[in-house]
């Protein structure tokens, strides 16, 4: 954008803000600093961010001139979290091409549309991954080369029309320094697609700016309050929203990474932490379910978590307090994979501490930091305060929020009218409130919230209700069709092995120990094997309410 010509100059400089600064940064001011991966044997291999950064310019080398790499090219990823994954998120948008990662939990059809739909033309993909890529591979029709890091069975790719290189071959002998380009910082350096519950998967695309804005955002006190004496544990997949931002962000402050890999089951998870010992962890609630569930069957030392980050779905109260018991305090947050994702985080404030209130503060979704714009839509379009009691969907804007969705080189972007207000805001699709001192408590999706009689309830609110129940390992409350209501609330229970459960004992609890209004008990129970979950572990209602639909389930009528 060029200046008015009105405009006062200031005399800063003006650099830009571009990913190719942030490796500089932590491969030579905090170049000791190191990303640890778990292998699944022995010692977890340890690579510093000095040779980080020297192997990101071997990779830049390689990509540009062996695989032609070239402008905004599309490369993309096919992995788990690892040493070699946090190269190639830096070298790829550093040259100045397109990183896009993969979700390798999609259903194959998904991979196959969004693969096309970015015309990627490398795919750099983890060995113990080729079961997956090498089937899909006749129908990714602008794939030119496929890179394969770490152990796997090459011989899928055999008869592949494709060149396939090794990772390692590829770079060994490289220059271990690159010339990077000095681009436009509004420039797209990464795309990752929405899970695409509803019609096809949308590409959000990250630019330069918006990845450095947010990284800052990220390591502040006010969100992680992460520096180089923190090591991060990083279960937050890098195919889902860049990590949560943390190989960027931690580049930035020295922050040690601890990867988990392919290990994501609760008792790798439990025996990483325990010798590694990080300080920091992110990830979405089920994962932290299943590490409870470990830990209370096989204790184990976690002490030397000081900060869980949990989002992605909201985080059970009880989870919180399990977490807080075993000395490793939960903090909550909120985002999307058009927020980059940090919306919310929530650090209560200073005069709640101590008090009955700072619990109340830390269950909320967070508070909005500065680089994020909030308000509150009722279902007739109008503003609604921020009282901590009008309930309206969110609607947020920022340097770091998408304005818009990709829709291939060569069309404009897509503005669907349910996805972005008239003046450019990003409808969230998720229904809350907002306290006056920012406080954001979300009360369900806009699409699972139950409409009973003409008053709105709250899945959410039912559902951590249910799961403090000591019975209750999980539990999630979807709207089923109800001919005198609208709809009315299913509650489907999955209980603690061993435990028995009756659905009129269950209610009672809700009514008198949760406060649930009457009104807002389900009248619908039933007991299921395990709650569905989407690519990115969070609960799939969908599935649910088919499953209810197709009378798959045993309802039983209070
Ligand atoms: P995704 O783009 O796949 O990361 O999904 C984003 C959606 O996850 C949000 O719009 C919310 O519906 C949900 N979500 C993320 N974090 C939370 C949270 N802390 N509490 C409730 N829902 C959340």
């Amino acid at each position: 954008m060029s200046p008015r010509e009105d405009t006062v100059l200031s005399t800063m400089q003006d650099v830009p803000l571009l990913i190719s600064r942030i490796l500089t940064h932590g491969s030579t001011v905090h170049g000791t600093s190191q990303v640890i991966t778990w292998t699944g044997e022995g010692e977890p291999h340890r690579r510093s961010f000095a040779e980080i950064g020297a192997r990101a310019a071997q990779l830049a080398h390689a990509l540009r001139d062996t695989l032609g790499i070239r402008g905004d090219d599309r490369v993309a990823t096919l992995a788990w979290n690892n040493a070699e994954h946090v190269e190639a998120y830096f070298a790829v948008p550093s040259m100045g091409a397109v990183l896009h990662t993969l979700n390798l939990r999609l259903p194959p059809e998904q991979l196959v549309w969004i693969v096309n739909h970015a015309a990627d033309r490398v795919v750099i993909v983890n060995g113990s991954l080729l079961p997956l890529l090498a089937p899909l591979l006749p129908r990714l029709g602008t794939v030119e080369h496929v890179v394969v890091a770490g152990p796997g069975d090459r011989s899928l790719l055999d008869g592949a029309a494709v060149r396939v290189h090794e990772y390692e071959e590829l770079i060994a002998g490289r220059p271990t320094s690159y010339d990077w380009p000095e681009l436009d910082e509004r420039a797209a350096a990464a795309m990752c697609y929405t899970s695409g519950t509803t019609g096809d998967p949308k590409g959000v695309v990250y630019s330069h700016r918006s990845v450095y804005l947010h990284s800052m955002q990220i390591v502040m006190a006010e969100a992680m309050g992460l520096t180089d004496r923190d090591t991060s544990l990083v279960v937050v997949p890098q195919f889902h929203v860049n990590a949560w931002g943390l190989p960027h962000a931690t580049f930035m402050s020295g922050v040690n990474m601890l990867m988990p890999d392919r290990f994501l089951q609760p008792a790798p998870l439990a025996e990483m932490i325990e010798s590694v010992r990080p300080t920091h962890a992110a990830a979405v609630p089920t994962i932290w379910q299943g590490l409870l569930a470990e830990l209370t069957a096989r204790p184990r030392d976690i002490s030397s978590l000081n900060r869980v980050i949990i989002g992605g779905s909201a985080c059970p109260p009880s989870l919180m307090q399990a977490f807080d018991k075993l000395g490793a305090p939960v903090c909550h947050a909120w985002g999307m994979t058009e927020t980059s994702p940090l919306g919310t985080i929530s650090h209560a404030p200073a005069h709640s501490l101590g008090t009955d209130e700072e619990f109340g503060y830390r269950v909320t979704q967070g508070r909005f930091p500065a680089g994020v714009e909030a308000r509150l839509t009722g279902p007739g379009g109008e503003r609604l305060p921020w009282d901590g009691e009008s309930t309206g969907e969110l609607e947020v804007r920022g340097n770091w929020i998408a304005g818009s969705y990709y829709n291939g080189p060569d069309a404009p972007p897509l503005r669907p009218d349910d996805k972005f207000s008239e003046d450019g805001w990003l409808k969230t699709g998720d229904v809350g409130t907002i306290s006056p001192d920012g406080f954001l408590t979300l009360t369900d999706r806009a699409k699972d919230v139950i409409k009973s009689g003409g008053e709105w309830i709250s899945s959410v609110e039912l559902e951590n209700a249910l799961m403090s129940h000591p019975v209750v390992a999980e539990a999630a409350v979807v709207a089923v069709p109800d001919d005198r209501w609208g709809e009315r609330p299913l509650a489907t229970v999955v209980l603690k092995e061993g435990a028995a459960a009756d659905f009129a004992s269950l209610s009672a609890f809700l009514e008198e120990r949760c406060g649930i209004a009457k009104w807002q008990l389900p009248e619908r129970w039933t007991i299921i094997e395990g709650v569905p979950k989407t690519s990115v572990g969070k609960f799939d209602k969908k599935v649910l309410r088919k499953r209810y639909a197709d009378g798959e389930l045993d309802v039983t009528r209070l």
